[in-house]
Formats: structure tokens, sequence, C-alpha cells
């Protein structure tokens, strides 16, 4: 790569619940040289600070239902709109339907740009369950109860994993076996966007 090189990568991450996301997320992040852009992190983090926003959502995110499309993708806009997005970011828990993924295409589109890839982290729902179910204990996350758990699934199930035939069609969705150690799934991550022509510029 030469010195004048720019290379910008789009991403979104996609994954049921406890599909390790968060994790790989933060990876490929490092990788790229992006921002990770997580909702349900902005909207934690605001319920922690006891910000105006975190106390309107926080009943929300316990119950494990959704925070309204306008609300979230007013936060998404103003968060991509900052400097160290422009070149890229990695989008984690946004967007989760369809409404949103068409707010995320008139944004994008606004500035001439669109996602490069659409990773797919594929985990079945028993081993979702069991790896949430492991994070409540060590993690203690308010929404890790066993109804809040079976319900953000069954919207996952319901409203965001249909957003992939949108992405399908568009020919940018790599499906990742999610199954493996955390090393075997992010180079798989890595060897599909690579072949995508989607280059790293730092090494992780
Ligand atoms: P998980 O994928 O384990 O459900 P997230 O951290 O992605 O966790 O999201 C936690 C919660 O934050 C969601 O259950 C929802 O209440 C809220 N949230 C996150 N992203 C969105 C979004 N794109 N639209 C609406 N609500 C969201």
């Amino acid at each position: 790569m030469t010195a004048s090189a720019t290379s910008t990568a789009r991403l979104l991450i996609v994954g049921p619940q406890g599909s390790g996301k968060g994790t790989q997320g933060v990876r490929i992040a490092a990788a790229y040289d992006i921002p990770v852009v997580s909702t349900g992190d902005i909207f934690r983090a605001n319920i922690k600070e006891g910000t105006p926003l975190g106390k309107q959502v926080t009943a929300i995110l316990d119950a494990g239902d959704l925070v309204s499309d306008e609300l979230t993708g007013a936060l998404v806009r103003d968060r991509l709109s900052q400097p160290d997005a422009a070149s890229g970011f990695l989008l984690d828990g946004y967007p989760r339907n369809a409404a949103q993924v068409s707010d995320l295409d008139g944004f994008l589109g606004e500035q001439g740009a669109a996602l490069d890839a659409v990773i797919l982290l594929d985990v079945p729902r028993e081993e979702s369950i069991a790896r949430l179910t492991l994070r409540a204990t060590e993690q203690g996350r308010t929404d890790d109860t066993p109804e809040a758990i079976a319900h953000r699934l069954d919207i996952y199930e319901a409203q965001t994993a249909p957003i992939l035939d949108a992405y399908g069609a568009r020919g940018i969705v790599d499906t990742i076996d999610g199954v493996g150690s955390l090393d075997e799934i992010t180079e798989r991550i890595f060897a599909a966007l690579a072949l995508r022509g989607l280059v790293r510029t730092a090494a992780v």
C-alpha cells in the first residue's frame, strides 16, 4: 500500500444476541482503524450517566424492546457525522429493522456513500441462549433476564434477520460461521473482507 492510498470501510455486523458481535466488532474496527458505533453501548452509557436520553430509554432496554426508530436514527446520524467516522465505521446494533435500513440508506446516500459489507455472524438460537445466560452471571446486564433474552431473540428473528434479504440482494452480505474460537472467527471475517478488497490499515 502506498502512503497516498486511502481506504474506507463502512461495515455493519449483524447477528443474534450472544453471537459475539461486540467482541468481533472491536477487533475488526481496530484492524481497519475505524470507530465502532454500537447503539446498545451508546444507550447503556447514557443510562449509566443518568442523562435525559438514558432516563428515556431505561425501561425500554430492560424490557428488551426497541427504542423508537426516530430517536435511534437521530442518534446514529449524529454519531456518523463526527469526523472520526468520515472514512469508515463499523455499525453494531443498527439498523435492526426495515425502517432503519431505509433511514441509513438515506443518510449515507446524501453523502454519496453506502455500506461496503454486512458481516452476518451465524449462531444457532440454543448457542445464543447459552452464551447470554453465561454473560448474565458475568456482566449483570439488566436485560439479560430469561424473559428479556427470549424477547430480544424474537425481535431479532422477526425484524432484524429479514433486513439481510435487502442487503443480500445488493450482494454485500458475508455469512460467517460464528461457532468456533474467537480468533478463528476473526480470521474468517478478515478473509471475507479481504475478498471484497477491503484493506486493513493496522496489523492486528
Ligand atoms: P443485544 O444485541 O444483546 O440485544 P444491544 O447492545 O445491541 O444488545 O442492544 C441493547 C438494547 O438497546 C436493545 O434491546 C434495544 O432496547 C436498544 N437498541 C439498540 N440498538 C437499537 C436499534 N437499532 N433500534 C432500537 N433499539 C435499539
